[in-house]
């Protein structure tokens, strides 16, 4: 039995109104919609429309991305971070390319199994691709729902998660997926934000708890989690002439497969002969979610660079330009943008 549908009407008929109903990769393919929906996990809206014009120019099909080189989508996906979600594109599109025909299968079994489609990607990719009932629980949604419960579970527990999931699950529409869950995504994003919730313009203001109980400002409620590790990486910037030296991150963890600065201890010490002049450049403290990273870099330069004995294997020379084609992550962009 549909459980709400005063909730569902009127969300539908709010976000047929007053909705973002001109994000680039709306009314688009499914693939453009599952592009999207990869790169907005944890990434704003306006963030992401710039990067996903470039990849779609650089892939505009399933199969250009899935014949393409692991680089190549790296060196488009380069400043949006996460880059195990471009790893996992990839993988994804040559699956779908191979074992669908080329087309994004239209169910949550076949859907989930894909690299990096959880459970949400999956609900959303039903909904908004395909108009089926399908479940989005991501922040903005997540934060509507327990204000409208009034709950004060915390948002990141995962007994609160499963709570949510099954009140979603009440409140689906019998049809008008699609309408439905765009318009929970952008109520959360343009009326129910984090701060100051605009409340006199909500539609379901009447059904809500936390407005009732004037509560918007104490949910959601977030656990407290332990601090961030902290670590420091030691980078050389070695130039000679217009080039420098980039290697590439065999490693697990962050930054697999992308280009990085050699670190102080990959080379051997008694090769600093060859090098001169040498720079500490300003520090940069970059945050990801579970780590915070110190980078120092030191800057050297080196007249014949060929007289610098490394393994030609993982490493290679390259100019500001060519550097732009790489999969390189946010703090060695900045690098090359202001040192080189
Ligand atoms: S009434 Fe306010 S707190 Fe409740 S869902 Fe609407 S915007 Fe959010």
């Amino acid at each position: 039995m549909h459980k709400m549908p005063y909730f569902s009407k009127k969300i539908i008929s709010w976000q047929k109104i007053n909705g973002r109903n001109n994000l680039p990769w709306q009314a688009k393919s499914p693939y453009h919609i599952w592009i999207s929906e990869i790169m907005l996990q944890q990434t704003q809206v306006k963030t992401v429309i710039p990067y996903f014009h470039k990849f779609i120019n650089s892939f505009p099909s399933i199969k250009s991305l899935a014949k393409s080189d692991l680089d190549k989508v790296l060196a488009n996906w380069s400043g949006l971070g996460y880059y195990t979600r471009a790893k996992n594109i990839h993988q994804a599109s040559k699956i779908i390319h191979q074992k669908y025909n080329g087309s994004i299968p239209k169910n949550y079994e076949q859907l989930i199994e894909l690299p990096g489609i959880g459970e949400s990607t999956a609900g959303a990719l039903l909904t908004l691709a395909f108009d089926k009932p399908g479940i989005i629980l991501d922040g903005n949604v997540k934060r509507v729902l327990l204000r409208v419960l009034g709950s004060k579970s915390p948002i990141n527990h995962s007994k609160t998660q499963k709570e949510l999931k099954k009140f979603a699950a009440e409140l689906l529409p019998r049809n008008n997926f699609r309408t439905y869950s765009q318009g929970i995504m952008d109520l959360g994003s343009m009326i129910c934000t984090p701060i100051n919730p605009t409340c006199k313009n909500c539609p379901i203001q009447k059904k809500c708890k936390s407005f009732q109980l004037n509560l918007q400002n104490m949910i959601p409620v977030k656990a407290y989690k332990s601090q961030k590790k902290e670590k420091n990486i030691n980078w050389l910037l070695i130039a000679s002439k217009d080039k420098v030296l980039l290697k590439r991150n065999a490693n697990k963890g962050i930054w697999q497969n992308l280009w990085l600065f050699p670190e102080a201890n990959s080379l051997n010490c008694e090769k600093f002969n060859l090098l001169e002049e040498k720079e500490s450049l300003p520090l940069i403290v970059h945050n990801l979610s579970h780590q915070k990273l110190s980078i120092f870099t030191k800057k050297y330069f080196l007249e014949n660079k060929d007289r610098l004995p490394i393994d030609r294997r993982g490493f290679v020379w390259v100019n500001k330009k060519e550097s732009v084609k790489m999969g390189i992550p946010k703090p060695v962009k900045i690098i090359l943008e202001n040192h080189l």
